[in-house]
């Protein structure tokens, strides 16, 4: 960076490193989580006669409220079993646009917002660009149930560093597990003056059995669950992120929000999806088993796969996980070094992408894997 721009910059941003997830042009992309799956022709159709009615109407701002958008999220997370009404739900450009918008909000200098590593690496950026102050709290590090979070380590963190906004991830990005909602409750009553955000951005391919943190909300007004189109929803491109709070909470995020934040074309392309929920839906099941496959097949390996609720699969025991990220990538399959030293992550594709990683994988496994010492 050229000195002057340096000395303009933002103290507290200079020799800072941008949120960089490598976009190569390669045969097996399996490194940003997306849904591997095109959006299907009936829903194409669908999203291309929503742009085109919302074309002539461009000269006009957007709805603000994106009503109509708002009705169908909600009556998307209603379908869980927990009813959500409208003014429950805020969206924004991605799920990363709403939790700037909490970190606006709720954060801001001289607060403290805490998470625990290694988790999705959005969530210390956002807050430090908002001039919150990150505390990088703590998962388990070693042994069976590796990067587990439990109650009462959540707890004794929170009580240490008195946060004002405390992140949960669940799933858990990048490690794939899911929290138990006793985590929850903890980390919320342990913290009577923090905002607790739930980040669920993969909660659709949860394994059975898992609660998500929408039961929770009633009565819990400073409890937040983030969701995302990108993942399940096979979306990431139109950018649409959402969360489920309480109305008032929802109310303070207008303070913060830029006029007119959510474009008409987004809020045309995002309804028309949502009224095809279960056909842009119907790649989850053959998702979650490519990524019970991987599991599998990457233990059979002699590795360490992490047990997984998401679209992916953090895997350990590797020498030296940026040699075997290159191995691969030389190979055509790119997955996603975390920078956790012998892991690696990758996204469970379709049944041929995935069997493309497993194969260079399989192939370099003899030279790659760390011995047990
Ligand atoms: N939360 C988590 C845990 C994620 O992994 C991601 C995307 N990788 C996001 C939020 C942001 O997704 P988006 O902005 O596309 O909604």
């Amino acid at each position: 960076m050229r000195p002057e721009i340096e000395a303009l910059l933002r103290p507290d941003l200079r020799g800072g490193t941008a949120y960089g997830a490598p976009q190569l042009d390669v045969p097996v992309a399996l490194n940003t989580n997306e849904n591997s799956y095109a959006v299907p022709p009936v829903v194409v159709e669908a999203i291309t006669r929503a742009v085109a009615e919302a074309a002539a109407g461009l000269n006009r701002y957007p709805d603000r409220e994106f009503t109509a958008l708002r009705g169908a999220l909600a009556a998307y997370l209603s379908r869980s079993g927990t009813s959500i009404a409208v003014d429950q739900v805020w969206a924004g450009n991605g799920s990363n646009e709403v939790l700037l918008h909490l970190l606006q909000a709720f954060g801001g200098p001289g607060r403290v917002a805490l998470g625990f590593t290694p988790a999705y690496s959005m969530h210390p950026i956002i807050t430090t660009t908002t001039g919150t102050t990150w505390v990088d709290g703590m998962r388990g590090v070693a042994g069976a149930g590796a990067f587990d979070l439990d109650a009462a380590s959540a707890v004794a963190q929170v009580r240490a560093h008195r946060p004002d906004v405390v992140f949960l991830c669940s799933p858990n990005n990048p490690t794939g597990t899911a929290l138990g909602l006793d985590v929850v409750e903890a980390v919320h009553e342990a913290a009577p003056d923090a905002l607790v955000v739930v980040d669920e951005a993969y909660a659709e391919f949860a394994r059975p059995g898992t609660r998500s943190a929408l039961t929770l909300l009633e009565g819990r007004p400073r409890l937040v669950v983030t969701r995302t189109m990108s993942k399940a929803f096979a979306l990431a491109g139109a950018r649409l992120g959402y969360l489920a709070a309480d109305p008032d909470l929802v109310d303070a995020l207008r303070l913060v929000r830029m006029p007119y934040h959510l474009g008409t074309q987004t809020q045309a392309v995002a309804t028309a999806a949502l009224n095809h929920t279960d056909l842009m839906l119907h790649t989850v099941d053959v998702i979650k088993e490519q990524r019970d496959r991987i599991v599998a097949e990457v233990a059979a390996m002699g590795l360490d796969p992490v047990a997984s609720d998401a679209n992916f699969v953090l895997f350990g025991g590797l020498q030296d996980s940026h040699v075997t990220w290159q191995a691969l990538l030389d190979d055509g399959v790119l997955v996603r070094d975390v920078g956790i030293p012998h892991y690696l992550r990758v996204t469970a594709g379709t049944p041929e992408e995935t069997s493309r990683f497993l194969g260079a994988l399989a192939a370099l496994v003899p030279t790659h894997r760390l011995e047990a010492s």
